[in-house]
Parts: structure tokens; C-alpha cells; sequence
């Protein structure tokens, strides 16, 4: 018996590319329609943090285009022409990612590439690391009074831009910090100065949703301290309530209102 849902009226067509969200790692964490593009892929072109498990999904040919640390051997621009290429070719692409393609995942120049060549592209959704964590902890990522804005940001952008991760960080705020573990101090340091509380609760989950995840719950302040032993994938989740204890000083959004 399949618990598969009818593909979708043009189902996973052939030369058509599928990007598709391989969730933070556990197999049973995928949503249906991504099994559905994994199994019916000709090819399947994976990230680093893809996990072993959902690629056992797939009967499809896997190549790997992730980039291993220190090596750049497949720059975005590599990846896009072989997408591309393959679903010219007639076959059926999917372009799996960990957790959700369109977070933090190069999405947008692989969408642009395929529409410049005329191939029909989909999303498939899949649970985002900062999702993961929260279930992993118990507890929401928003809670009604408290914290009623959710921030999704990276510590790594571009090369020659700053990241500004404290940028919209304000009380009522809940932050989740992608890609930070190496710049831990520098990440402190501009939450403080924000003005956020020194004892904000600070959580890192380390490879949420997986059997290896690890936590680490401390305050804003020294929470880079705090973090040793710790490496990635890890995302941070910083709360700022709005009933939280005395600000480090009035942050001046606050001040304004
Ligand atoms: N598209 C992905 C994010 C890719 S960016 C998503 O939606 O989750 C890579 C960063 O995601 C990592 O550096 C880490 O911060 C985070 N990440 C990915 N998988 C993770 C996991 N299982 N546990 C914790 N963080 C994870």
C-alpha cells in the first residue's frame, strides 16, 4: 500500500528539476512529496549535510556537490550548469538540500538557471534546522505574548558583506542563527549591543532531529564560552521575551515607543 498522495497534476515531469528540502537529517522527518521526487528521480544531486538515510530513498543516480570545508570544487555557478545540463538531457533532477531549500540554500540562482533555460522548477518544502531544534527542545519557537516575531538569519553572508545579525533583534523576538559557530564572539558581541538582556536564554542544538543530536543551553552572555566542544551543523536559537529582565541598556527601538 502506498501513503503516497496522487502526484500532482504534471507530477515530476521528465526534464524537469525538483528542489527538494531533505529535512535536518532523519529519513522519517521528509514530507511525502519529496519521497515521492526522490523515488522517482533519474538523478539526484546532494549537499554535505544530506543525510545517508534519505538517500537511501533513492534508486536514482547520486552525485554529490556539496562543498567540503576549506574546498571549493563545486561553486554555485558548477552546480547550476550540471542541473541544467542533466534535466536538458531529459532526465528528472532532484536538487536535494538539507532542511528547506529556500532557507538559506542557494535557492534563488538555481530557480534563476533553470527558468533562464526554459526547465520547469518546483520547490518540495522541508523542515528547517530552526524547526527541528525547537521540536527537539520541546517547546515553540514563538509563544503567544512573549516572543511573537521569529528571525531567521545567517552569520555567513557573501564574501565582503557583514553580516548583522542583531539587526531587528528586539524584545518579543525569537532569533535563529544559521551558519554562526565560527564567528561565536562576534555573534555575542553584536546581540549585546542591541541591548538584549545579558541572561536572554541562549539554546545551540547541534544536529537537530538526528539520533546525534547534542544541546547546549546558556545565557547571552558567554554563550561563546559556552559553546566549546560544540561544532556544526548547529543552529542557535536566542530568546528575547518581552516580560525579559533588565536590558543591558534601553535599546533604542525601544526607546522610540
Ligand atoms: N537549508 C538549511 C540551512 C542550510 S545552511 C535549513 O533549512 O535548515 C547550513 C546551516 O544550517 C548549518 O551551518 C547549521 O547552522 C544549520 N543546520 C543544518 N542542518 C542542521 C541540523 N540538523 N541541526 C542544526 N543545524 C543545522
Amino acid at each position: 500500500m502506498s501513503f503516497l498522495p496522487p502526484t500532482p497534476p504534471d507530477g515530476f515531469r521528465i526534464g524537469a528539476i525538483a528542489l527538494v528540502g531533505a529535512g535536518p537529517g532523519a529519513a522519517d522527518l521528509l514530507t511525502l512529496r519529496a519521497v515521492d521526487r526522490l523515488k522517482n528521480a533519474d538523478v539526484v544531486f546532494y549537499d554535505r549535510l544530506v543525510d545517508p538515510e534519505v538517500l537511501a530513498l533513492t534508486g536514482a543516480r547520486k552525485m554529490f556537490v556539496g562543498k567540503t570545508v576549506g574546498a571549493n570544487e563545486w561553486p554555485q555557478h558548477r552546480i547550476d550548469r550540471v542541473i541544467v545540463a542533466a534535466a536538458l538531457e531529459g532526465l528528472r533532477v532532484v536538487r536535494l538540500k538539507s532542511g528547506d531549500p529556500s532557507v538559506f540554500g542557494r535557492a534563488c540562482e538555481e530557480l534563476e538557471a533553470a527558468r533562464r533555460a526554459g526547465i520547469p522548477v518546483e520547490i518540495i518544502p522541508g523542515i528547517t534546522a530552526a524547526s527541528a531544534a525547537a521540536a527537539s527542545l520541546g517547546r515553540a519557537l514563538t509563544e503567544r505574548g512573549q516572543t511573537e516575531r521569529l528571525i531567521l538569519a545567517t552569520a555567513t553572508c557573501k564574501p565582503g558583506d557583514t553580516a548583522c545579525v542583531g539587526a531587528g533583534f528586539v524584545p518579543g523576538t525569537t532569533l535563529a542563527l544559521y551558519m554562526a559557530m565560527h564567528r561565536l564572539s562576534s555573534v555575542e558581541a553584536d546581540l549585546l549591543a542591541t541591548g538584549a538582556p545579558e541572561d536572554c536564554v541562549v539554546e545551540f542544538v547541534q544536529q537537530a532531529g538526528t539520533y546525534a543530536e547534542r544541546f547546549v543551553t546558556t545565557t547571552l552572555r558567554g554563550m561563546a564560552a559556552a559553546a566549546t566542544g560544540l561544532s556544526n551543523p548547529a543552529v542557535i536559537l536566542v530568546r528575547w521575551p518581552k516580560t525579559a529582565c533588565t536590558p543591558t541598556r534601553a535599546p533604542a527601538l525601544a526607546a522610540l515607543a
